[in-house]
């Protein structure tokens, strides 16, 4: 989330510019995560289920990491997709690297390192294979 608003420094819109930010439409300013517990039985999964089944959620694994996303544009997000309080955005953008970011992971191809569920069936699947092999 590099991102710099007309009110930032001119060192900093520069260094913004060189960024791949600057061709992206703010993908990561887009979404929120929570971080959840991993689902142990069929009653964390049915707590899951219940996330899934609203439009804009969907679950983020990595690892033993697991993280609800849900859609919400961030309200300083600018119209030309920079930030508008880039000098005092959250810690949360400013460790969220351009290394192996949303967009990079679509224009390049990059890996996230994560895996991502939009449909409940996929990520029931995948948690019962996960528990058997277990
Ligand atoms: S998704 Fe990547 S390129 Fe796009 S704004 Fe966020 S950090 Fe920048
Ligand atoms: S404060 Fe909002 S617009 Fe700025 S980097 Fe964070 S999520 Fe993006």
């Amino acid at each position: 989330m590099k991102k710099a608003s007309k009110k930032t420094s001119k060192a900093t819109r520069e260094q913004w510019k060189q960024s791949p930010c600057s061709n992206c439409r703010g993908m990561c300013c887009k979404y929120i995560t929570v971080e959840i517990n991993e689902p142990k039985d069929d009653e964390d999964l049915d707590n899951i289920r219940w996330y899934m089944i609203h439009d804009g959620v969907g679950i983020l694994v990595e690892g033993d990491q697991w993280m609800v996303r849900m859609n919400a544009r961030c309200r300083y997000l600018q119209k030309d997709y920079t930030c508008g309080i880039y000098d005092r955005r959250p810690e949360a953008c400013r460790q969220y690297d351009t290394e192996n970011c949303d967009y990079r992971s679509v224009s390049e191809g990059i890996p996230t390192g994560y895996r991502e569920f939009e449909d409940y069936a996929k990520l029931r699947n995948y948690v019962k294979r996960q528990w058997r092999k277990a």
